[in-house]
């Protein structure tokens, strides 16, 4: 007789502030055996799995995480164990988030699943910046890219893609951000470009930064110690506007 295995569901955990889930996800939370969660997720959105097991899998940069191959294991012993396994991710769970990784892995050892969709970084930026990634007249295309490449991938050209929207937003470019501003201006992109740095995103603490592209390589004088975006393209020209009051001190630092 073949056994019957549990569900994993990979489930967004939005970008921070925990009232950014879905019902669906908070719904599946509610019955969740056992959580393998990102170093990210709010306690909040964990409290809402009240009867599951927890476990921290790691992935904050720099940090020590969880290796990959490790983690989908344990969700396919998981599966075989537990009903509800939830595998919570931060943001949506398919925008740079591993997720094929695990998908594939519970494909192979016939393990059912389902994802649930999130709100992702950019999407908690925009809001609160009052900022739309497609203003009409500005922008007619937005990319999500990171300059992050795994020590098994090929090399992509991350910058062509976004010097070429008229709205980019890098994921996890905070650390390389001298380099990244070094290679969006060779594929020239104007050192005037409006950019607005925005860090924890949706959460009490968040602290937008309004920048032009050449300001790239000195946000180390920031301080960011948060999960943080850079966004770049004409819209942004309006971050001063609406944000100046929060990003006065550090601004006089970079100029
Ligand atoms: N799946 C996630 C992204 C994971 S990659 C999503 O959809 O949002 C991790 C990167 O996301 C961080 O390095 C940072 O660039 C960005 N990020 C995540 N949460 C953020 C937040 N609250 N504010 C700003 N950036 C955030």
């Amino acid at each position: 007789m073949k056994p019957v295995y549990g569900t994993v569901y990979l489930v967004g955990a939005g970008p921070g502030a925990p009232d950014l889930l879905t019902l669906r996800a908070a719904e599946i939370l509610k019955r969740a055996d056992v959580v393998f969660h990102d170093a990210l997720v709010h306690p909040d959105t964990l409290l809402l799995a009240q009867n599951a097991e927890k476990i921290a899998v790691g992935k904050r940069c720099g940090k020590q995480s969880t290796a990959q191959r490790f983690i989908n294991k344990r969700l396919v012993d998981a599966a075989r164990k537990f009903n509800t396994v939830v595998r919570l991710k931060g943001g949506d769970p398919m925008l740079f988030g591993r997720a094929q990784e695990e998908i594939a892995a519970l494909r192979a050892a016939g393990i059912e699943h389902e994802v649930v969709p999130g709100v992702t970084a950019a999407l908690a930026a925009s809001a609160g910046l009052g900022i739309s990634l497609t203003q009409r007249g500005l922008s007619r295309n937005v990319v999500f890219v990171t300059a992050r490449v795994g020590v098994s991938e090929a090399d992509h050209d991350w910058a062509a893609s976004a010097a070429a929207a008229d709205t980019a937003i890098i994921y996890m470019g905070i650390g390389q951000a001298a380099l990244i501003a070094a290679m969006l201006a060779a594929r020239g992109v104007p050192p005037a470009t409006p950019a607005v740095v925005v860090e924890n995103a949706s959460l009490p603490q968040e602290r937008r930064f309004p920048l032009v592209l050449a300001d790239l390589p000195h946000i180390a004088e920031l301080g960011i110690a948060g999960p943080a975006l850079i966004m770049l393209g004409k819209v942004f020209a309006a971050a001063k506007k609406v944000s100046i009051a929060t990003a006065s001190g550090a601004l006089a630092a970079l100029s």
